[in-house]
């Protein structure tokens, strides 16, 4: 996994504010803090996180959560969205005929990218085949060679050869079968003349639909430079960053290259050839936050949460009811979103360790469950203390139950509302949620599910 300690650093922050009681200012300045020395260490630029934290700030205090979130779910939702904001837009790589060419200075890890490219389209169906452009040195030739043997791709080298754009020539007309054709060329130390010139002479020739400037990740901040340097001397189309593994400066790297509005198509995370990702800010993002389903989880809810609803069930919860009935739609809701207690771990109430086996019901027993209250009668189901021992008996018969299968709802239930009066009888926690309620921010929907 790449950015580990800023990874971890960063879900720190959420967690903590996953479990505050509420949000205030004090509170949105401290997580600021936090994020900004995260950044810091993992080498962003102050004044890329100084931007992203005022927004953070200013989003945070002013806007009102959407409908169905919890003002702690929006400011979680906030900062996830300004940190994919500062990694930019995701550029699709068609899957489809093309030629690529890779630019680059020494060592930064063009012929090895090649050869990981070679194999990502060769997964994905397509015929593709290498050109060996390099002919400064007869070792990168070898070394693209290997490459090609060990992942099944041919490779077009001329050895000896000494005028890149010829080979790239006579490259294309070996390959015109192909359907991918990847073009490895040579670096220099720096952006020269020559380098510029004989960029330019392959493109004319070889008409590559991407240019990818492949960089370095430990040049950290300094890839903006470059990316910018390369892009005015050759028109890139996208940057691959590579050593993702092994750099605390990554995310220097990833954000400069943003800020040069070419977009970083796939990152390299290791030296094997399987080594590449597609990059994708808001997957990498979450993935970085240890919350990959996050935006699902809260675009899922958010569709679900009927407020009049939640009211209704939020009001019989705190004049002490908590019917069957009310199970009955948390269970249906649960269904729809998930585990609650996955729920729970992005909620206020979090922090409140709930127990895990009072939250969650297999997806089988819930269908048992909804077939026995079928056969309730409403009477039943709003007053569930009356079912006693003939009762029993007469639902688990008409739901084609056993009795014990309706006595383990019941247990269920009772449990399931003692929690929920747990909660409702904590005294400050049910001032914080009154208030919430009046301003607007507080959400429900935890009483549904
Ligand atoms: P070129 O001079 O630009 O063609 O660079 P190379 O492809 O020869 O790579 C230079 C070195 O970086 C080699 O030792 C590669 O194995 C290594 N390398 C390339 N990409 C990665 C990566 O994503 N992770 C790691 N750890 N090493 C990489
Ligand atoms: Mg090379």
């Amino acid at each position: 996994m790449v950015l580990e300690s800023l990874g971890s650093s960063l879900r720190n922050t959420l967690r903590k504010i996953a479990n505050a009681t509420h949000i205030d200012r004090k509170m949105i300045d401290e997580v600021c803090r936090d994020i900004q020395r995260a950044l810091i260490m993992a080498d962003v630029n102050i004044k890329m996180v100084k931007d992203l934290t005022d927004r953070i700030k200013e989003r945070a205090l002013t806007e009102k959560p959407k409908p169905g979130h919890t003002s702690i779910e929006h400011v979680i939702q906030i900062v996830y969205q300004e940190l994919v904001e500062i990694l930019g837009e995701t550029k699709e790589i068609a899957t489809k005929k093309q030629r690529i060419m890779m630019v680059g200075l020494y060592g930064q890890g063009k012929t090895t990218t090649a050869g990981k490219l070679a194999l990502y389209f060769k997964r994905k169906g397509l015929k593709s085949a290498l050109i060996a452009a390099d002919v400064h040195r007869p070792a990168a030739m070898d070394q693209l060679a290997q490459l090609g043997e060990k992942i099944g791709v041919p490779v077009y080298l001329e050895r000896g050869a000494k005028d890149a754009v010829q080979v790239v020539k006579n490259g294309l007309k070996e390959f015109s079968n192909m359907e991918v054709i990847i073009i490895d060329t040579a670096g220099r130390h720096s952006l020269e003349d020559d380098l510029i010139n004989e960029m330019k002479e392959i493109a004319e020739v070889a008409k590559p639909d991407e240019k990818f400037l492949v960089l370095d990740a430990s040049v950290g901040q300094q890839a903006g430079q470059q990316a910018r340097a390369f892009h005015e001397a050759v028109n890139i189309t996208g940057v691959i960053i590579t050593k993702l593994d092994g750099t605390a400066k990554g995310g220097g790297a990833l954000s400069a290259v943003q800020a040069t509005k070419a977009p970083v198509v796939f990152i390299g995370v290791g030296e094997h050839m399987e080594d590449l990702e597609k990059f994708n800010p808001p997957r990498f993002i979450s993935r970085l936050l240890g919350m990959g389903d996050i935006e699902t989880l809260l675009e899922k809810a958010t569709e679900v949460v009927d407020e009049k609803e939640a009211q209704k069930s939020f009001e019989s919860l705190f004049y002490g009811k908590f019917t069957l009935k009310d199970m009955a739609k948390q269970m249906e809701s649960m269904r729809k979103i998930g585990p609650l207690s996955k729920i729970f771990e992005m909620l206020p109430l979090g922090g409140m360790r709930l127990s895990k086996a009072h939250l969650d019901l297999t997806e089988e027993k819930m269908k048992r469950f909804k077939v026995i209250m079928d056969s309730m009668t409403e009477e039943e189901l709003t007053k569930p203390e009356i079912i006693k021992h003939s009762r029993v008996e007469r639902i688990a018969k008409g739901a084609g139950a056993d009795p014990s299968e309706v006595r383990e709802l019941l247990a269920h239930y009772k449990r399931t509302k003692k929690m929920v009066k747990g909660i409702t009888s904590n005294r400050k926690l049910r001032r914080q949620m009154m208030k919430e309620m009046k301003d607007g921010s507080f959400n429900l929907d935890m009483f549904t599910k």
